[in-house]
């Protein structure tokens, strides 16, 4: 199992770029209280961030009311502010609790690229360090190169693979794998979607009959669908995820890429935007870079000490 504090540094070293946007403006603003040209200086850093208009609103005017305890406190206290507000926003309660049923069925969505199969292939790791068995169920039976790609991670996290044929009814063959896992007594089915169809609607009728099939197999399955969205492509990746989200019944997020990119702000605009709770962000290519979501270390991962 990863060392809290080292799941800290990766959060930390993943959210490097961004924090060097927010930091960019504040060295100049501990002389005094905060004046027009301060404000605008972190609200173009907070934009820069991703973190989207109405969040950087708030924040700016929040940090306007408070603009005397700044000038007594300084830079901490600016940051101390900054990071309570950012954590209010991404603190969203999860509707699940997971590991409630057995096996625990997730349904991992989302546009292809963002870190689909990655993020499946990752979950089954941190699982397995946590002593759980997950079954991979490679369901987008239309690319056999996804399926090659959770075939590695199967194997890189010493789990088993499911697949289905090519060109078979991903719906049946997540019923399949559900199956196959109670009979197994394994802990949790991670289902790799398609994140591309021949249409959209396609795409969205056939999650949500994965949806519905699955409940069929185990009441209450899936238990977790994730929408899967890449911190780099950032705000322009939220009107599909809308999509998914209306399609799909999301129940949490994954915000990928988190290393790769300076708009680590964007958390806060999809949280808002979805409103759904971010479960896990990635912040690298390995099997230990996947970390459960902790909004209080993210805002100081974000905003720094
Ligand atoms: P899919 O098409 O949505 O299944 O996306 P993939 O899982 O194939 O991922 C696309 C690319 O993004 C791959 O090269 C992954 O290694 C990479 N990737 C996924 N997650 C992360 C992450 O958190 N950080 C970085 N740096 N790369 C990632």
């Amino acid at each position: 199992m990863v060392a809290p504090a080292s799941a800290l540094e990766r959060l930390k070293q993943g959210l490097r770029r961004t924090r060097a946007i927010l930091e960019t403006p504040v060295p100049d603003l501990v002389r005094g209280p905060l004046d027009a040209a301060d404000l605008e200086a972190v609200e173009e850093a907070l934009l820069a961030s991703d973190l989207g208009l109405r969040a950087t609103g708030e924040a700016v005017e929040m940090l306007r009311a408070r603009s005397r305890d700044i000038a007594r406190g300084g830079l901490g206290a600016m940051r101390a502010l900054l990071r309570e507000e950012i954590e209010r926003s991404l603190d969203v309660p999860a509707a699940t609790t997971p590991f409630t049923a057995r096996p625990w069925v997730v349904l991992v969505v989302g546009v292809n690229g963002t870190g689909k199969t990655t993020t499946a292939g990752k979950l089954a790791g941190v699982w397995k360090r946590e002593g759980r068995a997950t079954l991979l169920c490679a369901a987008d039976t239309f690319r056999a190169a996804a399926t090659e790609q959770l075939e590695v991670w199967a194997t890189r996290t010493g789990s088993p693979l499911f697949r289905g044929s090519p060109g078979a009814d991903p719906a049946a063959v997540l019923m399949d794998a559900v199956v196959a896992a109670r009979a197994r007594g394994l802990d949790a089915v991670v289902v790799d979607t398609a994140g591309r169809l021949h249409t959209k609607r396609n795409l969205m009728a056939e999650l949500a009959k994965m949806a519905r099939v699955a409940g069929k197999g185990i009441p209450g399955a899936p238990h977790e669908t994730l929408l899967v969205l890449d911190a780099i492509t950032g705000s322009n990746g939220l009107a599909q995820g809308r999509e998914f989200a209306r399609a799909a019944n999301v129940t949490g997020l994954v915000l990928t890429k988190l290393d790769g990119t300076a708009k680590g702000g964007v958390a806060v605009a999809v949280v808002r935007e979805l409103g759904v709770p971010i479960r896990y962000v990635g912040v690298g290519e390995t099997a230990e870079d996947l970390l459960p979501f902790d909004a209080a270390a993210f805002a100081k991962g974000l905003v720094g000490e």
